[in-house]
């Protein structure tokens, strides 16, 4: 008799090859499971934040532009003036100030001293005594007085076009040098930022800053250049009439449905 053919351990190895083949296999199904689970989830996140309609969506703020367009289509800036050296004047006196009283006031000053020319040698106190009543009338006279000297002998008695040479002008900031640039020259270098423009940014979440030049920035990228100027104008008559600074007529405003504001108020006496 021959010895019995050694048949069990090949096939045990067989077996084993097998079974260590089918972990394999398994371990890399269960990876490539998990991994197409993580790249649906990671597509589902893509989704959602794509998804996501934050107060500073594209089209929120163009809704915002569109109904303040349709509301206020021909709305101007509220300073009486005649020429670019009246407005820059007007605006400088509106600091702390409402439009009323600054028109109240520039018509006797602009024909007590129609001109930069005439502005420049205007006895301080005599104009100081014509801007009283618009409030800090010693700063304001004095910047009106400088602003036209400057004007005078810088840029030929002409109120410049460029925001680099309007902040050069006394009692001149980015605000009055927006103002006078996009309601006179139509040039629009930014946006006017006063208070009833950030009150309502603010309001309306298009910026979580709250410094005017800050907000002003923000605006600038989220508003098109060639919005800026009539953005503001509407804005501030909105600011005037609807989103009144401590009582704002909810129930009459017709942007409710996308403020979610948490000074609200409903009152409608
Ligand atoms: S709903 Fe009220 S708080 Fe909001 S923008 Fe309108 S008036 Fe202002």
């Amino acid at each position: 008799m021959g010895k019995p053919v050694p048949t069990a351990r090949p096939q045990k190895k067989a077996e084993t090859k097998t079974a260590a083949a089918k972990a394999v296999l398994e371990r890399t199904a269960k990876k490539e499971a998990a991994a197409k689970t993580a790249m649906g989830r990671g597509a589902n996140k893509t989704a959602k934040k794509k998804s996501v309609v934050g107060p500073t969506n594209p089209q929120r703020v163009e809704t915002i532009l569109q109904r303040l367009a349709e509301h206020y289509a021909n709305a101007v800036c509220a300073l009486h003036h005649r020429n670019a050296w009246e407005l820059t004047v007007a605006t400088i006196l509106s600091a702390q100030c409402t439009d009323v009283r600054v028109n109240m006031v520039t018509p006797a000053l602009f024909q007590r001293f129609p001109t930069p020319q005439a502005m420049a040698k205007a006895p301080q106190a005599e104009v100081e005594e014509l801007v009283r009543t618009t409030g800090f009338f010693r700063n304001k006279a004095k910047n009106i007085v400088g602003a036209a000297r400057k004007i005078i002998a810088e840029f030929g008695g002409k109120v410049p076009q460029t925001m680099e040479e309007l902040l050069t002008i006394p009692g001149v900031a980015r605000k009055t040098a927006n103002v006078v640039s996009g309601s006179w020259y139509k040039i629009p270098l930014g946006v006017v930022v006063d208070t009833h423009v950030m009150r309502i940014t603010q309001r309306l979440e298009l910026t979580k800053s709250t410094t005017p030049e800050k907000i002003e920035q923000d605006l600038m990228q989220l508003i098109p250049q060639d919005a800026w100027i009539d953005f503001s104008h509407r804005v501030i008559h909105f600011g005037r009439e609807i989103c009144i600074a401590r009582k704002p007529r909810c129930a009459d405003c017709f942007l409710e449905d996308r403020c979610n504001s948490k000074d609200k108020t409903w009152s409608t006496h």
